[in-house]
């Protein structure tokens, strides 16, 4: 298996001996069978108790009370299953660094008080930010519910809305109406003021050709305050380990538009690319961007409450927007310290075209 290739070249069994391993992943809400699939996580938890470590793997208290739907179990993993917070998110180490409207950001207990880190993690699109990989599996992922919500809120801090430019009610109505996404509405604590759902919104800008001028601004700086909220939340996490002591995996199967938490699978958009691993974060994120970057998105497979727009650039953003600029993360967490976007690609096992007359095994279809 590819995974256990690039666990030995990672040098994983060497390094876990007597460390308390959190293996943070993304379990999934629902009836979603996308996810990282308990096979993959066997081989990763084996691994870690072949070095004489101790795992266990962790994620959000409700994604974890409900795992066991999905496959994911104590028996069938090979080590315990723990709410990253406790079962109540009462658990958790505050950290102090201001960001827009974020004071506060609550990590979660189970990771900071690990020794060693592996950020096992799913590849697909996601509506926040464009893409979902190692970043956003610890940025969103370890902390706690208040700072994930105010993560989202950032994208409302910098003002889009300017009531005073559209006082007219009718015209607002026809702004709302002019969203094939019902990605803008009346704001429910602001009578009169407009409300972006950020997540919903792809920046086709329909809504801006029936807004008086001023009154309404799609701009990047919005989207990318999420990106940097992420890369803040991801280098907290982080600091909390000392150098070596991180690993980072990600698993290219089952490539949806959306994030793991929407609880359900339909096709996939884009083909299977494989299996990532590096002690990069940053790196491991720009390497599987590049790669789906080479890749054309499955128009046909996109729910039909999205658009493709195929010149908005990389795929993701083909999908979500071209300002939800998938690269965004990465950058922000490199100029944080942690992590560099340069990379080497390096295949672990080539795929080698058999010399004439060479017998070839394949295993047949089921
Ligand atoms: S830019 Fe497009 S998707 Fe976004 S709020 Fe306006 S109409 Fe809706």
């Amino acid at each position: 298996m590819k995974l256990d290739k690039i666990l030995d070249a990672l040098h994983l069994r060497d390094r876990v001996k007597g460390e308390t391993v959190a293996i943070k992943m993304h379990l999934g809400g629902n009836v979603g069978y996308s996810t990282v699939h308990p096979v993959f996580v066997r081989r990763v938890v084996q691994a870690v108790l072949d070095g004489g470590g101790k795992p266990f793997v962790t994620d959000l208290a409700g994604d974890v009370a409900s795992a066991a739907q999905r496959g994911y179990t104590a028996e069938t993993l090979g080590c315990p299953i723990y709410p990253v917070g406790g079962p109540d998110e009462k658990y958790y180490y505050a950290h102090k660094r201001p960001f827009k409207n974020i004071e506060e950001w609550r990590l979660g207990g189970m990771v900071a008080d690990a020794t060693f880190l592996i950020d096992l993690a799913h590849i697909k699109g996601h509506p926040s930010c464009g893409f979902g990989a190692c970043i956003k599996n610890i940025a969103l992922g370890c902390m706690m519910t208040p700072t994930r919500s105010a993560m989202h809120d950032t994208n409302h801090f910098d003002p889009y809305w300017f009531a005073d430019k559209c006082p007219d009610p009718a015209k607002r109505k026809a702004i709302i109406e002019s969203c094939p996404f019902d990605a803008i509405v009346e704001d429910r604590k602001k009578p009169g003021e407009l409300h972006i759902h950020y997540e919903m919104c792809n920046q086709c800008g329909r809504c801006l050709k029936v807004a008086p001028e001023g009154s309404l601004v799609i701009r990047p700086e919005n989207f990318w305050a999420f990106q940097e909220a992420c890369a803040i939340s991801a280098s907290i996490t982080l600091s909390t380990f000392q150098p070596g002591k991180t690993v980072f995996l990600s698993i290219g199967t089952q490539i949806h538009p959306v994030c793991d938490c929407f609880g359900f699978t339909g096709q996939a958009i884009l083909p299977d690319i494989g299996v990532f691993g590096s002690d990069d974060i940053v790196a491991i994120d720009t390497a599987v961007l590049d790669m789906v970057a080479k890749l054309k998105v499955d128009e046909n497979a996109l729910p039909l409450s999205m658009e493709l727009q195929p010149n908005a650039g990389h795929p993701f953003q083909q999908v979500h927007g071209p300002y939800k600029d998938p690269y965004k993360a990465p950058e922000y967490l490199e100029k944080l310290g942690c992590g560099t976007r340069e990379y080497e690609l390096v295949d672990v096992l080539p795929l080698k075209r058999p010399e004439r007359g060479e017998t070839v095994y394949i295993s047949a279809a089921q």
